[in-house]
């Protein structure tokens, strides 16, 4: 296998579930992000809303800040970010601010995301979707399904 078979979308997206994974653990709607500089991870989140109490602390926001943290600028120029899940429109519209480069997300959210609430991305900002959708979906199902149990 040679390096451009290892780290293609689906490599990052696996590695996006891995962190939605961990939110599951959590007892957080099971949402997951990296994003990519230079082949490289340079920033990881998962929703952390109900443990911090913050309606904000969506795994994108968290790490849209860590990975301008890690670049030392606040634009995330030739970078892309994978999510698990579309993006709502807080985290769109914090990405437009951020001008990052592509956006791959695996399931959509014809509910609450942000095609769906009208918000727009960075004109510059590319979009890619349904990688691994199947398997993002299957955990926020599961998520939801449990916790429906629960009550
Ligand atoms: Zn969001």
């Amino acid at each position: 296998m040679n390096m451009q078979m290892l780290f293609d979308d689906s490599y990052f997206m696996k590695k996006a579930l891995e962190e939605a994974q961990q939110a599951y653990g959590k007892g957080e709607i099971p949402v997951g992000v990296v994003i990519v500089a230079k082949q490289q991870i340079i920033a990881r989140g998962h929703n952390l809303t109900e443990l911090l109490n913050d309606v904000t602390a969506h795994a994108e926001m968290q790490a849209i800040t860590a990975a301008a943290n890690f670049l030392g600028g606040k634009y995330l120029i030739d970078c892309t970010m994978y999510v698990t899940l579309e993006p709502c429109q807080m985290c769109a519209g914090a990405l437009y601010w951020s001008q990052i480069s592509n956006l791959v997300f695996a399931a959509s959210d014809p509910e609450r995301g942000y095609r769906k609430m009208g918000a727009k991305l960075h004109p510059k900002t590319k979009v890619k979707n349904g990688i691994l959708e199947e398997e993002a979906s299957e955990l926020l199902k599961r998520f939801f399904i449990e916790k429906r149990n629960l009550n």
